[in-house]
This record gives structure tokens, sequence and C-alpha cells, in this order.
């Protein structure tokens, strides 16, 4: 049995004062968007391919247009602490989270995005301390620079139990 579950974690859905559609710009600079924040849409591929079919509130529904539109409010109470942590790590927006207990009992969140060579690791000692953040790459193996957890040897096998496997 797998010690992982999928967590889904909620933003306060927008309300009917942001019900407007507004254009930016693609990273690229090969296009335009149209974002929603009330419908919580985008017109991104990203956004239209894989995550339009979450639910509102739903973080994984997050396109990085989305994200920024979000963050660009600055606003501090959208959600949980962890959902916050989440939702404003720079390699997001994630498509999955999952959750396990860690091999000190500590509390791991792993935030996928399919296709990207890093995942995200959240790691909580103890109630009331912040979460770390580290990045660790299936295919080379590695952790980034400079940034490895302990008990990580542990933690790399408790990777590998993830159901559907880690993303190469
Ligand atoms: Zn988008």
């Amino acid at each position: 049995m797998t010690p992982w579950k999928p967590a889904i974690l909620n933003m306060k859905p927008f309300g009917r004062e942001y019900d407007r559609e507004f254009t930016v710009e693609s990273r690229s600079g090969s296009g335009k968007y149209t974002l929603n924040l009330y419908t919580y849409t985008c017109t991104c591929p990203d956004f239209v391919q894989r995550r339009v079919e979450r639910p509102l509130g739903d973080v994984g529904r997050s396109c990085k247009h989305l994200r920024d539109a979000v963050l660009a409010l600055d606003i501090d109470s959208f959600g949980d602490e962890l959902t916050r942590v989440i939702f404003k790590s720079p390699h997001g927006p994630y498509e999955r989270i999952w959750f396990a207990p860690g091999p000190d009992d500590e509390i791991i969140a792993l935030g996928i995005i399919e296709n990207k060579p890093w995942l995200n690791l959240f790691i909580r000692r103890g109630v009331g301390q912040p979460y770390d953040r580290y990045g660790y790459s299936p295919s080379e193996g590695r952790w980034s620079y400079d940034s490895i957890p302990p008990a990580a040897r542990d933690i790399v096998r408790l990777m590998a139990e993830l159901p559907g496997g880690l993303p190469r």
C-alpha cells in the first residue's frame, strides 16, 4: 500500500466583483491570453488542455497566468498556510500534489507537473514549523543545489512508491 495520498488544496473562490476579463501577454511573447478570476479561467493551452476540468478553488486549476494574477492582488489569506506556500512556489503551479508521512513523522507534500524534470518537496518537521522546500530530479537522481533534506535516502525511497511512479 502506498503511503501517498492525493492532496486537494483549496483556495477561496473569487467573488462576483472579480467577474471581468483581462488580457495578459504570454511569457514567450508569442500571444495574448484572456483571464477571468471569477470563473477562474484562462485561454492558454496549459489551462485549456490540462487544468480546466479541475473544480473551482482547486490549486491545480491554476496556470501560470492565473497564479500571477492572484499574486499581483497581494492578498495573503486565500488559503491555509500550505496552500499559500505551494501556490507561491516559483516552480509551480503544480498539477498534482501528494502527501505522505516522512521517515521521522514529518509532513511531506510533493508537487508534480507532468513532463517537468523537477519535483518539489515541502517538508514540515513539526506543528508550527515552516515548510522547507527542496527540489529533486528523478531522472538525474539528484537534489537541487546544496539543498538536501535530512533522511534524503529514505525520502527518495518513499517517492519511488508514488502511485503511477515518478515522472521521468
Ligand atoms: Zn494561462
